[in-house]
């Protein structure tokens, strides 16, 4: 579904992103995990088109999507859900859900969408006229996810969903991904939580030093001695 060839990128003389080669399949769940500051976000940005890759190609089911503007990466399904959630803080949850469906395809279909997300986050839909600001931090999370899928993902990435949350939160923002997965939409998530991530994804990719160092299902990477030593504290 998604292909990433030989990805290039970085900031100014900086090149952060090394060559990465990775495939995201349809249906499936994968964890993008590696150190602080290695690139991972940066690997998202380039695929959302925020940031212009320096070489390399994003296929995105077929069609070459690398270097495109992001609202023409939204408008072929692929959606970031960017760190530190980013909601507009003075307005209700529901104009914050609604502002996600502003995007071509996605807006005739609003009031479906915000009846899915109130389906799959039922507390958004009764804290709907609250103003988002007031939100705990899991539920600010759960907002800015009902956002990305209020603009009709086929594959949705999350940049560090469960960052700075509360373990309940945690659990209850990873319910919302396998219902997601349920629901037939592909995921990509980067974590600094690795064995959550490992836990829920059906593979991920070891990012090292620009290029992806190690792969396999998340069985594997979590039986693997070099993850259990660098990110899981064991071994
Ligand atoms: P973290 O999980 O800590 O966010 P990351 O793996 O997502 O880390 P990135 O945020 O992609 O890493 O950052 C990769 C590198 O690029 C870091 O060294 C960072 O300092 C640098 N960087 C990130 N954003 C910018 C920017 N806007 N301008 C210049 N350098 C940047």
């Amino acid at each position: 579904m998604l292909s990433v060839r030989n990805l290039h990128a970085g900031y100014g003389d900086t090149e952060v992103l090394q060559g990465i080669d990775l495939d995201v399949n349809q249906g499936e769940v994968v964890a993008i995990i590696g150190a602080n500051g290695v690139g991972k976000t940066t690997l998202l940005r380039t695929i959302s088109g925020l940031l212009a890759p320096t070489a390399g190609s994003v296929t995105f089911k077929g069609q070459p999507i690398g270097g495109m503007a992001a609202h023409a990466v939204v408008e072929h399904g692929v959606v970031m859900v960017p760190e530190g959630r980013r909601l507009f803080q003075r307005m209700s949850v529901r104009r914050n859900l609604e502002v996600g469906a502003y995007v071509g395809r996605a807006r005739p279909r609003m009031a479906e969408s915000l009846r899915e997300v109130y389906d799959i986050f039922p507390i958004l839909q009764e804290r709907g006229a609250q103003l988002a600001g007031t939100l705990s931090g899991g539920q600010q999370q759960m907002c800015a996810i009902g956002r990305g899928l209020m603009a009709l993902p086929e594959l949705l990435m999350l940049d560090e969903v469960s960052l700075g949350l509360a373990p309940i939160a945690v659990k209850r923002v990873y319910e919302a991904v396998r219902a997601i997965r349920d629901r037939g939409i592909t995921l990509v998530i980067v974590e600094q939580n690795v064995s959550q991530a490992l836990r829920v994804a059906d593979r991920a990719y070891v990012i090292g030093g620009g290029r992806v160092v190690l792969s396999g299902t998340g069985r594997e990477l979590s039986n693997n001695n070099d993850v259990r030593r660098a990110y899981l504290g064991l071994g």
